[in-house]
């Protein structure tokens, strides 16, 4: 069989005059235009909600849904029925369970809930579930393999990724680290357990001692939303206060999906900033890494957040993923990365959607991703611009999207080499089924193809491939 290995990889030229068109259409201000005024009262059980009560962390907390009977209440007549019975079927066969805030609820536009892309992201429907790609894996990232602590993952030389809690302010259907994170579900009937621990910390923090090499420790979960304002003190404190450790990050969603506990939860966000101010002192860094996906997650309360945040001098930057039918027009993800920009987030990351299960109606083709970054290039300056990156199967890491040693399109698979991270080793992407034709789809369903199909990809190298025995 012919295969289109990388000498062969043709992008698709025929997009160049839809993308300068695209350009030309997308209004210059339209990403300064954010939503604003009472935007929940659309949703019945919030309509008599007040300005004061919606925009604190507190009813933000207290009335988030996390039931198809409790979102039903909520919604009482602005969904269906067979919306309802979609969605309770959908979150069987999800690994995440269901947690979204009031916020996220009354931005999706509940006169089309199918093609939201906020309904997309946390709202699994059964009916746009699709089967999960052969290789895929749970842990897909090989996170668990590089961990020499339970919740610390020490893959690149001079970072690690610490996770002192495994909750967060809502669930995202597509979560990376659904292993962890966020009650167990039918899919997923055991999670790994990394709850708020201070001797599982103090663990963390001997190994990041006892390591001079790492200067940058990334602070996850979970979400840092969800640790206490006393909590996120000390841990930005005792890590600023390790010598060799230069720079730290809060990552967090809370930004997109509850900017009101920035402006209500004092306590949390001033915690946030003597971090931020003692890293300064020590003449160090300490930032927020944030998750936008659509520039619909981006209202008027969203840049008052920022705006606060911006005023006490700090940085945020946002990794987002690509995912079908949320940012995967090009035109979407223009918007998205001005918006950003616009209200002071620095668009850091595209990820190419990972490989975990359930949620192969949102990945897209390494050849329709490398067509979005090449429109959003130009749309805005260079350091706004984010990197499309692949983060590989396996633990090979981010890897710029572009630098694949060969891609058979034909048949979705993609090698990449990590020279810095895992030397001699090759890493693999695999394109969704729905985007291959039908001869590849029915090789991939046949277990001595599929063999077959990946030992050709990587004919050229021959190099063992991480993490993915279990599968050939
Ligand atoms: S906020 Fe982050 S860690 Fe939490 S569910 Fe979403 S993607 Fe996963």
């Amino acid at each position: 069989m012919e295969k289109n290995f990388l000498s062969s990889y043709q992008p698709d030229v025929s997009l160049l005059d839809s993308a300068a068109s695209t350009c030309a259409q997308l209004p210059l201000f339209k990403h300064r235009e954010l939503l604003s005024g009472d935007y929940w009262r659309r949703i019945p059980a919030f309509n008599g909600v007040s300005s004061e009560e919606f925009h604190s962390h507190g009813f933000q907390q207290r009335a988030t849904v996390t039931s198809a009977a409790q979102l039903r209440v909520t919604l009482g007549g602005l969904a269906s029925e067979a919306f309802f019975e979609d969605l309770s079927a959908g979150i069987r066969n999800a690994p995440m369970a269901l947690r979204i805030s009031p916020h996220l609820l009354s931005l999706i536009d509940w006169a089309h809930p199918s093609t939201d892309p906020i309904r997309t992201q946390f709202l699994p429907l059964r009916s746009c579930q699709q089967p999960d790609h052969p290789m895929l894996q749970l842990d897909s990232l090989a996170e668990r393999k590089d961990s020499p602590v339970a919740g610390l993952t020490h893959r690149y030389p001079d970072k690690a990724l610490f996770l002192p809690v495994d909750t967060c302010p809502v669930y995202c259907r597509f979560c990376t680290r659904s292993y962890a994170v966020g009650a167990e579900t039918e899919l997923v009937a055991e999670k790994l357990k990394l709850h708020a621990n201070q001797a599982r910390w103090e663990e963390a923090f001997a190994y990041i001692e006892a390591h001079p090499g790492l200067e940058d420790i990334v602070i996850s979960g979970g979400d840092s939303y969800n640790l206490r304002a006393d909590h996120l003190e000390a841990i930005g404190g005792r890590l600023l206060g390790i010598s060799h450790v230069r720079r730290i990050r809060f990552a967090t969603k809370g930004l997109c999906v509850m900017p009101q506990k920035i402006l209500s939860d004092l306590r949390w966000t001033d915690a946030l900033t003597r971090v931020v101010e003692l890293a300064r002192r020590l003449h160090k860094t300490a930032v927020v890494h944030t998750h936008f996906n659509s520039p619909n997650e981006i209202v008027e309360v969203t840049q008052r957040a920022m705006n606060l945040l911006v005023e006490r001098g700090i940085t945020v930057r946002c990794q987002t993923v690509l995912q079908q039918g949320v940012n995967s027009e090009a035109e979407v993800m223009q918007l998205l990365i001005k918006r950003l920009g616009y209200i002071n987030i620095q668009p850091y990351y595209v990820y190419f959607h990972d490989m975990v299960p359930g949620v192969e109606d949102l990945r897209t083709s390494l050849a329709d991703g490398l067509q979005v970054e090449k429109r959003v290039r130009g749309t805005t300056a260079g350091f706004h611009t984010p990197a499309f990156v692949v983060d590989t199967m396996g633990g090979g890491g981010k890897r710029d999207a572009h630098s694949f040693e060969s891609y058979d399109q034909e048949n979705g698979i993609a090698v990449f080499t990590s020279p810095s991270v895992k030397p001699g080793e090759r890493f693999l992407y695999f394109d969704p089924l729905g985007s291959l034709g039908e001869a590849a789809q029915a090789r991939w369903q046949i277990p001595s193809e599929r063999k077959a199909m990946v030992a050709d990809a990587l004919e050229r190298g021959g190099e063992p491939v991480r993490g993915l025995d279990w599968r050939l």
